[in-house]
């Protein structure tokens, strides 16, 4: 039996010692592809305010963009940052005696914003106790060559990692769900990423419109030769008052179903060379938000599947 170079292996070969990611959600971010600088509306599958009735309040709020002059939510976002760290980090610490955590900036872009408020939010989170580095969630359309080469300098001492949303290779794919930018932007950005030594974890999603099980291999193995150091795999689901639940309710839209998942998961799996490693195989959502497909409710069922059919190819998870 192989093992799955999962992340947890990775940081527990690097450091030593188990380190978990604190996930962080930072008031004022946005999206270029939501405040219609490249897009409106956002990648169909987002729910945001364009079809939220629930987010449509906060819309007079400020948001971040590169250009902002002034962020006058800053010491907000800092507190945001020394409490939501210090919650988890210390819940994590108390269940699991995990001493070492990476912040992880995962809500909307979060490079889309002055380099200033960058700086300042990412050197808070590092302050904190036993933050060892940093996992930043954006778009490749999102990062400057300013920003990278200041991640560089952070990480001469720090783990930092860049996470990209791929999704999919196929240009007709991403604009069939909104993405805002293309294949080819991905792949430039994923190597300047590389090149100054940073992290790359790729995102990628199988279910997507109209593609075919081919294409979601190929999205797979593009990534891999892209040089991703790690990678997140997740079906498609469709929650409620998104541009994707429109489409679904309209019958334009059939979402992937559990047994095709995992058999592609699994396949992919394998075309993972033994360096890079696997951060998250399956997503879901335990509320009454999920519109399709059902088996994306159950989480514990999806990865209980999951470990079965890995199993059955020679993998522990
Ligand atoms: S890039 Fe992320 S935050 Fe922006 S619209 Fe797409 S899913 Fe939403």
């Amino acid at each position: 039996m192989k093992k799955v170079y999962t992340i947890g292996r990775y940081f527990r070969k690097k450091f030593g010692e188990d380190v978990y990611k604190v996930p962080l959600s930072i008031q004022g971010f946005t999206c270029p592809n939501i405040d219609g600088t490249v897009a409106k509306g956002g990648c169909t599958f987002c729910l945001n305010e364009s079809f939220s009735p629930n987010l449509a309040k906060p819309s007079k709020k400020f948001y971040l963009n590169p250009q902002s002059g002034s962020n006058p939510l800053l010491e907000k976002q800092l507190e945001q940052v020394r409490i939501q760290y210090a919650a988890t980090s210390r819940r994590l610490a108390s269940k699991y005696g995990v001493k070492k955590f990476i912040a992880y900036f995962q809500s909307f872009t979060n490079t889309y914003a002055p380099l200033d408020t960058l700086k300042a939010l990412y050197e808070e989170a590092l302050r904190q106790p036993g933050c060892i580095g940093l996992s930043i969630g954006t778009r490749s359309d999102s990062v400057t060559e300013e920003i990278l080469d200041y991640l560089k300098e952070l990480s001469k001492e720090k783990e930092i990692w860049v996470e990209y949303g791929i999704q999919s290779i196929y240009d007709e794919t991403l604009e069939a769900i909104n993405r805002g930018h293309d294949s080819a932007n991905v792949k430039e950005w994923i190597q300047k990423t590389r090149e100054r030594g940073l992290k790359v974890c790729g995102h990628v999603i199988f279910g997507l419109p109209n593609e075919s099980e081919a294409m979601m291999l190929d999205t797979v193995k593009a990534s891999i030769g892209w040089g991703i150091d790690s990678i997140k795999i997740h079906p498609l689901y469709v929650v409620k008052n998104t541009a994707l639940a429109v489409d679904y309710l309209k019958g334009k839209f059939e979402p992937i179903d559990e047994k095709t998942y995992i058999k592609l998961l699994v396949e992919s799996i394998k075309l993972l060379p033994p360096s890079i490693s696997v951060q998250r195989v399956t997503a879901g959502i335990e509320d009454d938000s999920l519109l399709a497909p059902k088996w994306c409710r159950n989480k514990h069922m999806q990865m209980k599947h999951i470990r079965e059919a890995l199993k059955r190819a020679g993998y522990i998870y």
